[in-house]
């Protein structure tokens, strides 16, 4: 299997977090990056560059404002008299159908959602290429690779169109889901992340050509908490073709196992070209956000029954944070694809 990757991804490295209203180390560390190349590897994965791809993956699914945001806004921010090294919001409009504001200030509370996704000197650039492995392994797939795995950091499903989240900017899943549209009429993605992917919901919720299916933690007590109920189902022509699936907390392997397969249900019902998995390893029994008990074998099974399906498909690294098992838990997943 190939695997895309750039080094220019580890060069984010967010400092400010907020847990709980306390200030905490971001958990969304460059050594993540590190240990899941480590995983990749030792799956027997061959490790390549993406391309330079520019603006146009990424434009496919953003909007133009958000990435000039995204592209400028740390040289900006840092014009302000004592602003912090890092563009961090703090203030947030509650309606979206108000006026752009002209300042910087006004523009980061616009384009992010909380204040889990700092913004450094380096940040767009380790976006970019994160979002351009995701391109890459896509259009791999296209080119007729039965599967490719893009180790995507930063992750990208907590990202709408035009909104940061949760450690997200870019959503790189949905980088992938619009390329593969490209050879492919109906294309679903499958999101095992611990946690919702709000952003990918978002981005596709009107529309019947891309079916979303995310199994996570049960938001009504867990981020991204006003989004990820079962109710959320889509609208206008989309209605449908969204489905969440959460759990209750600590759900272990064989209750992830079971959601699994109604989400494989639904998606053989929806008889995709191609698939796009949102793959997390946050689910995991010894992951610091504790919200799911998936165990190492786990993620083999898990991997084994997607790849049952028999598409072709992009896997897209999502969360998954620093443990002594990150690099083993993507290897199960990689190694339990392959059979
Ligand atoms: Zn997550």
């Amino acid at each position: 299997m190939k695997a895309y990757y750039a080094d220019e991804q580890k060069r984010h490295d967010p400092k400010a977090f907020l847990s709980s209203g306390a200030p905490q180390p971001n958990p969304e560390q460059p050594e993540r990056a590190v240990r899941l190349l480590a995983g990749a590897i030792a799956a027997g994965c061959t490790i390549e560059r993406p391309a330079d791809l520019g603006l146009a993956p990424m434009a496919a699914v953003h909007t133009p404002e958000y990435l000039e945001f995204l592209q400028n806004i740390h040289a900006r921010w840092r014009r302000i008299p004592d602003a912090s090294e890092e563009v961090i919001p703090n203030i947030h409009p509650l309606a979206r159908n108000g006026a752009y504001p002209a300042s910087a200030v006004g523009q980061a509370g616009y384009h992010m959602a909380d204040t889990a996704c700092p913004i450094s000197a380096e940040t767009w650039r380790s976006v970019c290429w994160s979002a351009w492995s995701a391109a890459a392994a896509a259009d791999a797939v296209m080119a007729g690779d039965r599967v490719a795995y893009a180790l995507c950091r930063p992750p990208g499903h907590h990202a709408f169109a035009d909104v940061a989240g949760g450690f997200c900017f870019v959503n790189n899943s949905a980088v992938a889901a619009q390329r593969l549209r490209r050879r492919a009429d109906r294309v679903a993605i499958l999101d095992v992340d611990l946690h919702h992917g709000n952003g990918t919901q978002g981005i596709f919720y009107a529309r019947p050509d891309v079916l979303t299916v995310s199994i996570h933690a049960d938001p009504v007590r867990f981020y991204p908490f006003f989004w990820g109920h079962a109710d959320e189902r889509g609208e206008g022509p989309g209605l449908g073709y969204n489905l969440n699936l959460p759990l209750p907390r600590k759900t272990a392997d064989e209750g992830f196992l079971a959601a699994l397969e109604a989400g494989l249900r639904r998606i053989r019902a929806f008889a995709p070209d191609a698939l796009v998995v949102a793959l997390g390893l946050d689910a995991f029994e010894g992951d610091p956000f504790g919200g799911l008990s998936v165990t190492t074998e786990g993620f083999s099974r898990i991997a084994a029954a997607i790849a049952g399906l028999g598409l072709p498909s992009v896997i897209v690294q999502e969360g998954g944070y620093l443990c002594d098992e990150l690099s083993d838990n993507l290897t199960a997943f990689l190694t339990g694809w392959s059979g």
